[in-house]
């Protein structure tokens, strides 16, 4: 997907309202190596634009699973549902963590397709690292 300019000022307020973690997984910057992305909840490729209510932060595997992606399949009820937007819906409401920190829960039809299409439970490296903050008693988070 072509990136597109975003001003530093919207960059800024856009990282600061997402609290400066990734809005699907809710994986912080300060544990991220790499710097979490601007992404765009309706993408540009599907009519979406730069206007700041069109933006939220992702990290790069998350952002990467969704790519252009809007909709997805809720396995269970086998309808198509949109994914989630972080932006105007709240995490929690969708998804918790199994009680071994490791893996999102989906609560909702919109929650079980976003979980499927960005991998939010079975990406082995996302496991993996999640294990060590786990450990490391930074994970997950609390709301
Ligand atoms: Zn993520």
């Amino acid at each position: 997907m072509a990136r597109s300019y975003i001003p530093v000022a919207i960059d800024r307020r856009v990282r600061t309202a997402a609290q400066n973690r990734c809005g699907y997984c809710l994986s912080p910057q300060r544990l991220v190596m790499a710097r979490l992305e601007i992404e765009h909840i309706i993408p540009i490729s599907k009519g979406g634009n730069n206007d700041e209510s069109n933006l939220w932060l992702a990290c790069p595997l998350c952002n990467g699973y969704k790519s252009d992606k809007t909709i997805g399949i809720d396995l269970e009820t086998r309808e198509t549902v949109k994914l989630f937007n972080p932006r105007n819906q709240v995490w929690s409401e969708h998804f918790c963590w199994t009680e071994d920190g490791l893996r999102i829960v989906r609560k909702t039809p919109t929650g079980r397709a976003t979980v499927a299409v960005l991998h939010l439970s079975d990406d082995p490296d996302a496991l993996e690292v999640r294990s060590y903050w786990v450990l490391a008693g930074w994970h997950p988070p609390e709301d």
